[in-house]
């Protein structure tokens, strides 16, 4: 998953100013929908923090989850990436619209990788979530992709599946992470305080992942993602808690020490060194665009101006670019 493809129309610059409204989800999935997704979520997910997590963690490690309550609600729509510890109550919140949306955009990676498609516009319509006024159906509905999909083709269905896996994996013990070292609420203190309790949770998560033997593929589809939504425009729903360049060249070097760490000795023929590497590469560059604000009033100025043909028409590459390129041609003048 490389953003460098993005570069050849970056040297804009842009004086719109963009506002940030308050988006709605509740309509994006129906209700059986959720209800359904959180039957066999939740227990996968318990099942993946209280028993597969569970046997590696140590003495200590144990106390922390014998305090864990995992909260799962189905109705619970505030936001696509609402994952949460609150350290007070002992509560994990994952929402199974975050988990279902989370699966939807593994699916959708996925499927644009195995067809040749524009895999940005998974991005682009995740930056149209904050920066764009146009009425947004779920990813997989937007992007013209078949909710069938993983049933159609198995390279869609394992590497999504995989995808998906260890993104919550690392989600998990990221939050764990929180509860394990009585980190505080962002309520109470310091945004650079906040910096530090993130990458000290994020150690916690990539000490786990190693120990699992659980190589993080689903890294790069969370942090990009998440890197889409600009904590630095006010309003924006994750000012409080940035995900920082910083916060990011610590995982990528946690990756490259070691990387044969995080590939179980079964597994070595499937899954390389070169590839965990490769994880790292790609998470530093995401960094590298986190701190260009060029780049990220370019990444916020697709998602505003993206118009639901060009999501929906990301498996036709060429018309696609075109269509890029006449929209920032339009802009110049
Ligand atoms: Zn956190």
């Amino acid at each position: 998953m490389s953003i460098s493809n993005l570069l050849p129309v970056f040297m804009i610059v842009f004086l719109l100013p963009s506002s940030v409204a308050a988006r709605n989800y509740s309509q994006m999935y129906s209700t059986s929908e959720l209800q359904r997704a959180n039957k066999v979520y939740s227990s996968n997910i318990r099942g993946m923090l209280f028993q597969d997590i569970a046997r590696y963690l140590n003495n200590d490690e144990l106390v922390t989850l014998r305090r864990v309550r995992l909260w799962q609600p189905w109705d619970r729509t505030t936001d696509p990436f609402e994952f949460s510890a609150n350290v007070v109550n002992n509560v994990i919140l994952i929402p199974t619209f975050s988990v279902k949306f989370l699966d939807d955009l593994s699916i959708a990676i996925a499927w644009f990788e195995r067809f040749g498609c524009n895999k940005e516009s998974v991005f682009d319509y995740v930056a149209a979530l904050d920066f764009s006024d146009i009425d947004l159906p779920a990813p997989l509905t937007a992007l013209k992709i078949s909710y069938q999909a993983y049933r159609l083709d198995n390279y869609v269905d394992d590497v999504s599946q995989k995808t998906l896996k260890s993104a919550l994996a690392f989600i998990l013990l990221h939050e764990l992470g929180h509860m394990h070292f009585h980190h505080k609420s962002y309520n109470v203190i310091s945004p650079e305080q906040a910096q530090i309790q993130e990458v000290e949770a994020d150690r916690f998560a990539m000490k786990l992942l190693r120990r699992m033997r659980l190589p993080p593929l689903g890294m790069t589809l969370w942090f990009m993602a998440v890197s889409m939504r600009d904590p630095l425009v006010s309003g924006s729903p994750r000012q409080k808690y940035p995900l920082t360049s910083n916060r990011l060249q610590a995982i990528a070097r946690d990756l490259r020490t070691s990387p044969a760490d995080f590939i179980e000795p079964a597994n070595r023929g499937k899954v390389s060194s070169n590839m965990i590497c490769s994880l790292a590469n790609d998470i530093d560059e995401i960094g590298t665009s986190l701190s260009s604000s060029d780049m990220r009033s370019f990444l916020r100025e697709r998602g505003r101006l993206v118009t639901p043909a060009m999501l929906g028409g990301a498996c036709e590459a060429e018309k696609h670019d075109q269509e890029w390129l006449r929209r920032f041609r339009n802009i110049i003048k």
